[in-house]
């Protein structure tokens, strides 16, 4: 078996889960100014590639976000690879970005079983994974408030429904599968975007030893 590219040690990896509409997004851009992380989305990264001239899996991958499935693992893994190569090269300053160390918080991934151990055993084993938790009808409101300017293809009724069964059933295993190796953080996303990203700061304060 082949190590993973990059080293724990060295190479700091949190995954960022939650429902569609929990407030990844919103909260990892926090986390960014708080402590330097680079934000890796892997459903923006995605969403690039369907648009990227020339791509072989710009249909592939329109048709899975649509139908709120999942894009097939090898695909996702190699993008954020690559994105994580890239900002390793950029030789970033600040905090945790010196002597060939770096922070990454890669957001909405993994969302199925084979992706993680996939991308831990291949790519940098996480250190925790973020959970932001909320109630079903507080995603549906966030995600059609959102669908007003998204321009998202799938920020409409048929398409959240989609993606809430497949939260359920292929993504929450997932997160039950890192709680018990103890390494998942939950936090409470239902309330303000300033009082989530208080707790989010400073469970990942504690996990960075700040
Ligand atoms: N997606 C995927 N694999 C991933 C992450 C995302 O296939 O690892 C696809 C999936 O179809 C998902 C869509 O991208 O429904 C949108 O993901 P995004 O993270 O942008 O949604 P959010 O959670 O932010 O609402
Ligand atoms: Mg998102």
């Amino acid at each position: 078996m082949s190590s993973p590219v990059f080293d724990h040690n060295k190479v700091t990896v949190i995954f960022v889960l939650g429902g569609p509409g929990a407030g990844k997004g919103t909260q990892c851009a926090n986390l960014v100014e708080d402590f330097g992380f680079c934000h890796l989305s892997a459903g923006d990264l995605l969403r690039a590639e369907q648009h990227r001239q020339g791509s072989e899996f710009g249909e592939l991958i329109q048709t899975c976000i649509k139908e709120g499935t999942i894009v097939p693992m090898e695909v996702t893994i190699k993008l954020l690879e690559n994105a994580m190569a890239a900002a390793m090269k950029e030789n970033r300053a600040g905090d945790g970005w010196k002597d060939g160390k770096g922070r990454f918080l890669v957001d909405g991934f993994p969302r199925k079983m084979d992706q993680a151990l996939k991308f831990d055993e291949s790519v940098c084993m996480a250190s925790a994974v973020l959970f932001f938790s909320t109630t079903e009808e507080v995603l549906l409101s966030r995600l059609l408030e959102r669908g007003k300017t998204s321009g998202r293809e799938d920020d409409n009724e048929e398409s959240i429904k989609k993606r809430f069964n497949t939260y359920k059933e292929t993504t929450m295993p997932v997160i039950n599968h890192y709680e018990a190796l103890g390494r998942v953080i939950e936090i409470d996303s239902s309330p303000s975007v300033e009082i989530v990203h208080e707790q989010a700061k400073v469970a990942v304060a504690k996990l960075l030893r700040y």
